[in-house]
């Protein structure tokens, strides 16, 4: 598995959990993987070695680091380029994982087959391994300027056509896995079919029509020992019924000083994820005599909105940025409802996580949200991406039992067994 990240590692978001929690789950299936990521600063691991790959026509070395946990090997590759304060986010990121993927190109020997995941590994497809190619997120695509694509790699300019790489004049590396990888997975089966209309497509939508056959659409599992409520070292008291749950709601409210009921968000604060529709939902939620906490970081403008609502609403709205894991266990165990607005959700993991807290999530009918929850019986979800599609997402909420939702979520089946066995069909049909 080639993956620009894997938890626990180096985790930014699902995708993390993904390439972390399958390849364990294919191990009791008989499945043996080794998932590649980048070795970024802190993360610790045994060198074992180096590898040599051409980049720019010139040899460049690697340093090799490896560590196993829960039983599965994972190897990092040590590049100059990835010894920096974050993982995403800088103007030379596609440069530095076209690198990765050369790199790992030379470790790819051996292997019955590479699974892929996302553009940053995209490149891998090319070089006719027997490939599957997730995709976790068709937002994020890979664009570069094909005069230094094909100096970088030393691939040859026949690839640059419409039925390859080239895309509105660039080389789009997304489009590279998509078109010639042998199988195409996408982390849900509703994202999967969303992605080939114009709406969700990204602009690929007919690259995606025209390759049908080999597309699959596969909902990601959770690590459900990792999630359980009932032996969370993070929560002050791990529950299993109800009535703990109600104790965790309690809980939350008073730590964070606030009034019930109080609303819970994860997540990154981007425009995928919809959280401008909980700001300006926000005077109607208040008035309707919810509290808010938002757990997240991401664009400037959201989050100085929830800390200018934290402090213009003592006792009703809480705001942190940054990342803090223990703090999300509480918010998905303590929250009275777990909003998920989502304009697209490739899969989602939060919502999965808050049904197996036995929170009801109230999201967007879209993508593996729509996969994920049952309307009415695990939580509710609606239709409009504007605020009155939330606010009324939540008028049904309260029209429910809230406790049978909550108690039908935290009895659904979301580990990683079922989705593992559907990844070893397609890797079967990969390799014949
Ligand atoms: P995405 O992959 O689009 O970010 P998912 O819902 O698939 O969204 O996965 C998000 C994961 O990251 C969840 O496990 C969630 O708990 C975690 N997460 C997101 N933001 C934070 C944060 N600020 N602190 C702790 N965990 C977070």
């Amino acid at each position: 598995m080639v993956a620009p990240e894997a938890f626990p590692l180096l985790k930014v978001g699902g995708l993390a959990d993904a390439a972390g929690a399958l390849p364990k789950a294919l191990r009791s299936l008989g499945v043996e993987a080794t998932v590649l990521i980048p070795w970024t600063p802190g993360v610790e691991a045994r060198r074992v070695g180096e590898v040599a790959f051409s980049f720019a026509g010139e040899e460049e070395r690697a340093g090799l680091g490896e560590r196993v946990e829960g039983g599965v090997r994972f190897w990092l590759l040590g590049l100059p380029d990835f010894a920096r304060e974050r993982l995403y986010g800088y103007p030379d990121d596609v440069r530095r994982f076209i690198r990765f993927a050369l790199a790992g190109r030379s470790l790819a020997w051996g292997f019955d087959l590479l699974h892929l995941h996302d553009w940053p590994a995209a490149l891998l497809a090319l070089y006719g391994f027997p490939t599957v190619y997730t995709i976790h997120n068709l937002a994020h695509q890979g664009l570069l300027d094909p005069g230094a694509f094909f100096h970088w790699t030393g691939l040859g300019w026949n690839l640059f056509h419409m039925e390859a790489l080239e895309f509105y004049g660039k080389v789009n590396l997304m489009k590279g896995g998509i078109v010639f990888a042998t199988r195409v997975t996408a982390v849900s089966p509703s994202y999967m079919e969303e992605i080939q209309t114009p709406e969700f497509g990204e602009g690929l939508d007919g690259v995606l029509r025209k390759h049908r056959p080999k597309l699959r659409g596969i909902l990601n599992g959770l690590d459900t020992l990792y999630w359980d409520p009932k032996a969370d070292p993070h929560l002050p008291f791990p529950y299993g019924d109800w009535a703990g749950k109600a104790r965790m709601e309690a809980h939350l409210a008073e730590a964070l000083g606030l009034k019930p009921p109080v609303l819970g968000v994860v997540g990154r604060l981007v425009h995928q994820k919809g959280l401008d529709l909980v700001l300006e939902a926000l005077p109607h939620l208040l008035w309707m005599g919810y509290s808010l906490v938002v757990l997240g970081s991401g664009e400037e403008i959201l989050e100085e909105g929830f800390s200018r609502a934290m402090r213009a609403h003592p006792g009703r709205v809480h705001f942190q940025g940054g990342y803090d894991e223990a703090l999300a266990h509480r918010i998905y165990a303590g929250s009275h409802a777990f909003l998920m607005p989502s304009r697209f959700e490739p899969c989602g993991l939060s919502q999965m996580i808050a049904m197996r807290y036995g929170t009801p999530p109230v999201a967007r009918r879209v993508g593996g949200l729509k996969d994920t929850i049952r309307d009415g019986r695990t939580g509710v979800l609606f239709d409009s991406a504007h605020l009155e599609g939330l606010l009324s997402g939540l008028c049904r909420l309260e029209r429910l039992d809230r406790e049978a939702l909550g108690r039908r979520g935290m009895a659904e089946e979301f580990s990683w067994e079922k989705p593992a066995r559907a990844y070893l069909e397609v890797y079967r049909e990969v390799c014949g």
